[in-house]
């Protein structure tokens, strides 16, 4: 495949900020406070670009609401992974019709994944009148331009072009917290998993440069965030397209370097290419979490092969041990799917019994939803939903047994937690994390909250622990 990393030139993304400021004096003229709503679906990389609409909305004057009868500007960002999300999202938008009977000015935009796929937007062309604006991911960098489009043309803007996605540095960002932040670190994937959109949708992959994202991340540091999350649909595959040989454990001793007392994690990691190098730096670099997102997607060889992830279960489970052997206490989770077509009883067990031999903290559990244009949407599929069913609740159990029974170790022992904000119960009025990303509940002072503390844990469930903090 021959692909050439695309960059968008900086003058664009000065010019978007010029239209911004346009932007601003047509929305907010009279004294007008306009106000702005991004409702996101998905993963954290669409948290991460609608934390980018925010940033172009709020240079334009908009303030931010979430109730959609307030917003003069309504930006639904969807995901495309599953039937499910976009079964929501329409509903969602089409309930939008009642908004803007009553704000006739109302401004809609649907982006993200779901609408890259050319039978949705051609839906929402169709039916969904109610929408102005839709346009994919990898215009998301030109979206003061379009939103000007409709602003002053008064037609609908449609731009979902195929794209293979081109880096864009400068963006401006609002965040939406003030401890943990996500930091993209790659766009797109080449993985092309056979039941899988996001190759489709999002892109090739391209790698934004190392000098750009520690920068970033020096300026989160010093904007005083304790918890940085590195994103990418395979951050194991990070720099691959760039020239330099900074490979992704490279680039996590480059974040690790920066003077500071934070953490860093990272998601998420194909297991077809994750290094004995990527878990010796881990364990080295001592601000790295010693947390690991490796999805398995099934335990049986067969469906894994079918599925195009490029190993097989002895693999797998190999790279646990070797990642268990640098860090023994590693919180490790994953995601699998139930119900691949063709997948039978037998090859289901296979996944069983390799989550009883794994024994994940946690696991995200999925049943196979075809994808229109996917390999495996027409691969013969002879079971029902509710053949599937039964495994899915089956494997939840398990998944559930093995949580708690995890948790339960915790019990009596202490652990560094970063306090992060609060759960508005009165018994365990605050949540926390420990450095593996475990779910700590606790009593104490609403000041604690952005610091870490020592804790320790007096009882468990499966979702969750509750501890004490410790003085001194
Ligand atoms: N890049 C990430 C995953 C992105 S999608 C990775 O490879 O790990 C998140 C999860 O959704 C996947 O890991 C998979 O378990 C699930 N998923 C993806 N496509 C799916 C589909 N068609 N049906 C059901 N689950 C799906
Ligand atoms: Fe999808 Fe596979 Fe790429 Fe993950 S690695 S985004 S599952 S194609």
């Amino acid at each position: 495949m021959s692909y050439k990393r695309q960059t968008v030139d900086i003058e664009q993304i000065r010019r978007q900020e010029e239209i911004c400021l346009q932007i601003f004096d047509r929305v907010t003229a009279d004294g007008k406070h306009p106000l702005a709503m991004v409702d996101t679906y998905g993963c954290q990389q669409n948290e991460a670009d609608s934390e980018k609409l925010r940033g172009y909305l709020q240079k334009m004057g908009f303030g931010f609401t979430q109730d959609e009868f307030q917003a003069d500007v309504v930006v639904v960002n969807t995901c495309a992974v599953r039937e499910h999300a976009e079964m929501r999202v329409l509903g969602n938008v089409g309930a939008l019709n009642h908004t803007k009977k009553n704000n006739p000015n109302q401004i809609i935009a649907v982006c993200g994944c779901m609408v890259q796929q050319e039978h949705m937007a051609e839906k929402i062309k169709k039916s969904y009148p109610v929408v102005d604006l839709v346009f994919g991911p990898h215009e998301l960098w030109h979206f003061p331009e379009l939103l000007q489009k409709v602003m002053t043309g008064k037609k609908r803007v449609f731009a979902t072009e195929k794209n293979d996605g081109a880096v864009a540095e400068g963006i401006p960002l609002q965040r939406d917290g003030s401890i943990k932040a996500w930091l993209s670190i790659m766009y797109g994937c080449n993985n092309f998993c056979t039941y899988c959109v996001v190759p489709y949708v999002r892109g090739r992959e391209r790698s934004r440069l190392p000098e750009n994202i520690v920068a970033e991340a020096r300026q989160l540091v010093e904007a005083g965030y304790k918890d940085i999350t590195l994103l990418g649909q395979n951050v194991n595959s990070y720099g691959k397209d760039l020239e330099n040989g900074t490979d992704f454990a490279d680039l996590l001793r480059m974040i690790n370097d920066i003077p500071g007392d934070f953490l860093i994690r990272f998601m998420t990691s194909h297991p077809k290419d994750a290094t004995e190098k990527l878990f010796r730096t881990m364990a080295e670099c001592e601000k790295c979490a010693h947390q690991l997102h490796l999805p398995v997607q099934a335990g049986n060889d067969r469906i894994l092969k079918v599925m195009n992830r490029v190993y097989n279960s002895e693999k797998y489970i190999q790279q646990v041990e070797l990642a268990r052997s640098y860090m023994p206490d590693l919180v490790l989770t994953t995601d699998i799917i139930v119900g691949f077509p063709g997948e039978t009883d037998e090859e289901f067990e296979d996944t069983i019994r390799l989550c009883e031999k794994v024994r994940y903290d946690a696991m995200f559990t999925f049943i196979y939803s075809p994808r229109v244009g996917t390999p495996a949407a027409s691969m013969p599929d002879p079971y029902t939903r509710e053949q599937k069913q039964v495994h899915f609740d089956r494997l939840t159990e398990t998944a559930n047994r093995i949580s708690a029974e995890k948790h339960k170790e915790y019990e009596g022992k202490t652990f560094r937690v970063l306090v992060d904000g609060e759960t508005g119960r009165d018994e365990y009025n605050l949540s926390s994390r420990t450095n593996g990303g475990r779910l700590v509940h606790l009593k104490g002072s609403t000041e604690l909250i952005g610091k870490f503390v020592n804790v320790k844990i007096t009882g468990s469930n499966t979702w969750a622990l509750y501890g004490e903090v410790e003085n001194g």
